[in-house]
């Protein structure tokens, strides 16, 4: 029995050399085999020794062989007869065996399915090897061998891997040898296709880009020719199968065609916008949320000379997509496991998945462990919103955020629903029940949904619920279709005070009854600032949900992973760039709050300051009159009250009685006279007039 040496890690390939990096964290392990082992015995033995979660993870095995053959890639091991043939090349050496760990998703398959296309086959008959090319490690001077940098270890792969778990579409994240590949859709000899619908679909995809078609010569399980649809041209293929796996490798291949260009290209049948789609997220473009069917048309235009309407390039940018990020259904699919690495990797994170009986999805809520942590320090007043999605299964995006002490937007939770109903926004509130508890100081910010409405009272009893200003607004342009009174009503829901907000509301109940009537059936304890019974704080809650809308609104038409994962990376771009704003501020405040004060220390200088008592403090300027209250921090123009943070006027006030409390006070410089001091002196008129009345 010979011993194999096991060791984990990840093959690299750079400057037509290929390392294999070992993962520093796992441990090399030796498993017996001999040519009785099977493959699939040796491979779960493999699992067990290193320790893989089958549920989550796969092993892949290759090896290289000796430096003197070059222009090599590693073998990779993959049946019986290729592990084998590994064990009679190293009979009596030691063998040492590669395994790479990969996840086992649907996503992360795309990636690899690729880069399988660029192994070697170690049973391929050595007639064949002579004419193997590969597009990728093109090796000239025949150091193909990374034997040297064996087991060189760098801590960024692990983390790369799980990278390319998460946003599997990012073309950054695609090592160089793949995108190399990408360049061209041509073939080449010793190419491998997984299966034969692969080589067909590769075959097509070829036909539509060089503007020719092919007839099949033979097709069977195990063999596949093709020629020129021309009859005499010379551009033909041939691929056949090792043994009895699936994989299909190019044998054959002649690339010019002797035939004229104008006649074989006067037949392409296969340029349906499937194929299209393929064709372009493989080898021209991304589909981002931003890339629009223009694009897509343009690109392969330019590219390929493909001219298309703009309905089969919006076919084309749909498949496309579905060809980086999956289907609408492989979305739902990967939910759960994408759910569970979304926890493995924050731990603390809550998530929640509800199915019906059917198993079909009805719920998902999602908060991160960032979020959770952070909310108890943020001003207890939560915006929630919903925006509708665009896929082919609909469904709701429901959010909740806040603002942190900088003034900028910081999400809670997330949630999609099937629909919008009272059951759904209830489950969404019990979730964020678990991550925020009720409380009489919290305020619940959102449109005039009555699920909300519903659901709020019933799970937050105590907290106070008020009408986002940006729905109002929405509403408003809806129904009466004018923009008129915007500005009244944006004043009358910001008014500070009763005597600003009747002035206002009086003006729009002059201008637009009807208009006034609808804000007074919309209760102006919900949406406006000075009759709400919580505290809103500084809130302009429109920009909130606004923004996050906007960031988000251009992944609606995503499956449900690629809808979720944006906002993940947003919120990690967001917490990084605040975590680095924040070490460099050497104030107490926020960059934020020290803004917006520095301008109202600047105006507080004008302000004449009267103390009243203690605590009160009468400020004028210019025929304006106010009264603060430092120590209930109050003032009569209300922000100082309602916003938490010193209006101009509690500043002029703080800063007159701190002038007085920290006047300095040493006591006076005496100077000695010169000379000897005197026992005796002129008495004063008064000392003279005191000494005579007490004599008397
Ligand atoms: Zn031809
Ligand atoms: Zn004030």
């Amino acid at each position: 029995m010979d011993q194999v040496i096991l060791v984990c890690g990840t093959w690299k390939a750079q400057q037509n050399q290929w390392f294999f990096i070992a993962d520093k964290c796992r441990r090399s392990a030796i498993v017996g085999a001999d040519l009785e082992t099977s493959y699939n015995d040796f491979r779960g033995r493999v699992m067990e020794e290193i320790g893989v979660d089958r549920r989550i993870d796969e092993v892949q095995l290759s090896y290289m062989i000796t430096k003197s053959v070059v222009n090599t890639p590693p073998l990779r091991v993959t049946n019986s007869l290729q592990f084998w043939s590994f064990l009679k090349l190293f009979r009596n050496h030691k063998a040492r065996l590669c395994v790479e760990i990969v996840k086992k998703t649907p996503c992360h398959q795309g990636v690899r399915d690729r880069r399988q296309d660029l192994f070697v086959d170690s049973d391929s008959d050595e007639e064949d090897d002579e004419e193997m090319r590969f597009d990728c490690c093109d090796d000239p001077d025949g150091a193909s061998s990374g034997d040297e940098e064996y087991g060189t270890t760098k801590g960024r792969f692990a983390k790369e891997e799980e990278e390319m778990f998460y946003l599997p579409a990012k073309e950054d994240s695609i090592p160089a040898f793949l995108q190399l590949e990408r360049g061209s859709v041509e073939l080449a000899v010793g190419q491998r296709y997984p299966t034969k619908k692969a080589l067909v679909l590769r075959l097509k995809m070829l036909s539509v880009a060089l503007k020719f078609d092919y007839s099949v010569g033979y097709s069977t399980p195990s063999l596949l020719t093709v020629c020129c649809w021309i009859e005499g041209c010379t551009w033909r293929a041939r691929a056949t199968t090792i043994g009895s796996a699936p994989e299909f490798y190019i044998k054959s291949y002649v690339q010019e065609h002797s035939c004229s260009v104008t006649e074989r290209s006067s037949r392409s049948r296969q340029a349906k916008p499937e194929l299209l789609g393929r064709l372009y997220s493989e080898f021209v473009g991304c589909v981002g949320p931003t890339v629009l069917p223009c694009h897509v048309a343009d690109a392969l235009n330019k590219r390929y000379g493909i001219k298309m309407d703009y309905w089969k390039a919006h076919c084309t940018l749909r498949f496309a997509r579905e060809v980086i990020s999956g289907s609408s259904e492989s979305g739902y699919e990967d939910l759960p496991v994408y759910l569970y690495m979304i926890r493995r990797a924050n731990l603390g994170t809550l998530i929640k998945l509800e199915v019906d009986a059917e198993d079909r999805f009805k719920f998902m809520f999602l908060a991160f462990a960032a979020s959770i942590h952070g909310f108890p320090y943020m001003r207890k007043v939560v915006v929630v919103d919903a925006t509708y999605l665009q896929g082919k299964y609909k469904g709701t995006l429901l959010t909740a955020t806040t603002q942190d002490g900088n003034f900028n937007i910081f999400p809670i939770a997330f949630g999609v629903v099937y629909t919008e109903n009272n059951e759904s926004w209830e489950w969404f509130f019990r979730q964020l029940h678990l991550v925020i508890p009720d409380d009489e100081g919290l305020a619940m910010i959102s449109d005039r949904h009555k699920s909300i409405k519903h659901a709020i009272k019933k799970v937050y009893p105590l907290a106070s619920r008020g009408i986002c200003t940006y729905h109002l607004h929405k509403n408003i342009l809806l129904r009466f279709r004018t923009r008129d009174c915007f500005d009244l009503v944006k004043k009358t829901a910001s008014a500070y005070t009763l005597l600003e907000f009747n002035q206002h509301f009086a003006q729009i109940e002059a201008l637009d009854p009807e208009l006034h009537n609808y804000l007074v059936e919309a209760d102006v304890r919900l949406w406006t600032r000075v009759h709400f019974s919580g505290n809103r704080y500084n809130f302009t809650t429109s920009n909130i949900a606004e923004s996050l809308n906007s960031v988000l609104s251009l992944f609606r038409g995503s499956p449900i992973v690629q809808l979720l994962d944006p906002a993940r990376s947003l919120m990690t771009r967001w917490f990084v760039a605040r975590r680095k704003n924040a070490s460099l501020m050497k104030t107490t405040l926020t960059r934020g709050v020290e803004k917006l004060l520095e301008s109202r220390v600047d105006n507080a200088k004008l302000w004449t300051v009267q103390e009243i008592d203690g605590d009160q403090s009468q400020v004028t300027c210019g025929g304006i009159l106010h009264v603060v209250n430092l120590t209930e921090r109050k003032c009569t123009c209300r922000r100082f009250d309602l916003d938490k943070l010193p209006c101009v006027h509690a500043i002029a006030a703080a800063e007159a009685v701190e002038n007085v409390i920290a006047k300095v006070c040493k006591p006076p410089t005496v100077h000695q006279p010169p000379g000897r001091p005197k026992n005796s002196r002129m008495k004063s008129a008064l000392e003279v007039t005191m000494e005579i009345f007490y004599v008397l």
